[in-house]
């Protein structure tokens, strides 16, 4: 591993670059980070659209790089930097982006772009040995074994930043080469998000502003979305499929509407071990940012007496088709996994812009994973997997247009 704070012998900083900073997660890194200013240093933030927000990070953390899409935005943050005292250098462009999360002067980075757009930094950052703290869990969807593969191929240490996933890592030994002996299956806890209890038969008419109205967490949109489909727990279970390497009948998934387990190991003995907490994601990035060690998260502490309950019930594959496409794709030929994920994050942005109801989500995604199953090569390389996520999208739009409400 990349010489770090953590390593507990050598106390210099964490060099941090943070993708995706202006997003719920990157927000809450950079609140993490801003209580141990010895522990963690920023090298490099990088934004999508949100320019004002990404300055007003420059000017507190001066990394020595940001990151945006285009050029008339990087013109935007250099002119509004230039009458400050900071030296940051704004570069353009996917490649900045994986030179950033490869560079010699970062050692961990923290992935939180949504969706496949974050795959290509993901694996730069993975092959030049980087610590690697995933919340963007798409590109493991997308990536499966080609990112496990670079993982191993570069030395990486990839830490999980999704809550089930920190929840199971915090419930597993540190050396890994313990995990197969020790786990029966494991259990991913979901909220059922805010139509658990609703009537299907009105699902057609929920509005994008209702589908992101989460009853715990609070997310960007997509994953919001995600949730409310329970296609957030299907992208999981591939995620939890490769994180820790389990076949995907050991990988099972439980209702648990007031999100305080984040998620549960069950092992060979019979002993369930269960990770808790107030749903907060600043738990589990301290956790990533300081593994082996535990930091101050800001969070709130859970308080006992005023639970009233926790509860458990099965998810129902009538309101939530969704959760099984996870489990198909992952017994269809590889690739099928990055298909799902393709259709997904089209079929949710078409709803959000009104296109499409929300029911037709699902149908984009079952439809365009069923048209590409007999038909999938080979994905050897990144450049395989990514004309795999360009041709289900283009097919998924295709669909999207005749779903079109
Ligand atoms: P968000 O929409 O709030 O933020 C996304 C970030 O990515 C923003 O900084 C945006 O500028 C950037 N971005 C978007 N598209 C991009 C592109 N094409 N190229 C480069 N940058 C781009 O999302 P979020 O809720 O913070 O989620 C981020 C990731 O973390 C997702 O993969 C999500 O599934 C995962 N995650 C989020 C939470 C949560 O509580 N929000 C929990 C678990 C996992
Ligand atoms: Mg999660």
């Amino acid at each position: 591993m990349t010489s770090a704070f953590n390593t507990r012998q050598e106390r210099r900083p964490l060099r941090l670059a943070v993708l995706g900073s202006t997003g719920s997660v990157g927000a809450s890194t950079l609140d993490v980070v801003a209580r141990h200013p010895e522990r963690f240093e920023i090298v490099g933030l990088t934004a999508h659209s949100r320019v004002d927000m990404l300055l007003q990070q420059c000017l507190r953390f001066k990394p020595r790089v940001a990151v945006l899409p285009t050029e008339e935005r990087a013109r935007e943050l250099r002119s509004a930097l230039a009458g400050h005292a900071v030296r940051t250098e704004v570069l353009v462009g996917p490649q900045a982006l994986c030179d950033l999360a490869a560079s010699s002067e970062v050692d961990s980075v923290m992935a939180a772009i949504v969706g496949a757009a974050g795959l290509p930094p993901c694996m730069a950052a993975a092959r030049a040995g980087k610590r690697l703290l995933l919340a963007n869990k798409e590109a493991l969807v997308v990536g499966a074994d080609l990112f496990m593969q670079a993982v191993k191929d570069g030395g990486a240490t990839l830490l999980p930043i999704d809550s089930e996933h920190s929840a199971i890592f915090q419930c597993l030994p540190e050396d890994r080469s313990r995990w197969a002996e020790r786990i029966d299956h494991i259990i991913l806890t979901a909220s059922g998000g805010p139509f658990r209890e609703r009537d299907p038969a009105t699902f057609d008419s929920i509005t994008p502003a209702q589908a992101v109205a989460h009853p715990n967490w609070v997310m960007g949109q997509k994953i919001s979305v995600d949730s409310a489909t329970m296609m957030n727990k299907a992208l999981e279970v591939i995620e939890a499929r490769w994180l820790f390497d389990l076949a995907p009948e050991r990988i099972r998934v439980v209702l648990h509407p007031q999100s305080i387990i984040h998620s549960m190991v069950v092992c060979r003995d019979a002993s369930v071990l269960a990770q808790l907490g107030t749903p907060d994601m600043k738990v589990p990035i301290a956790y990533g940012l300081s593994f082996p060690d535990r930091v101050e998260s800001g969070a709130e502490r859970l308080d006992f007496l005023k639970l009233q309950a926790l509860t458990f019930e099965p998810p129902d594959p009538a309101r939530f088709p969704g959760l099984q496409l996870a489990y198909d794709a992952l017994a269809a030929p590889s690739g099928s996994t990055a298909v799902l994920n393709a259709a997904n994050e089209e079929a949710v942005a078409a709803f959000l812009a009104g296109r499409i109801r929300f029911p037709a989500i699902h149908r984009v995604n079952a439809d365009t994973v069923e048209a590409f199953v007999s038909r999938l090569g080979p994905a050897r390389q990144l450049d395989d997997v990514l004309d795999i996520d360009t041709r289900a999208r283009a097919h998924a739009r295709q669909r999207i247009q005749e779903l079109a409400a």
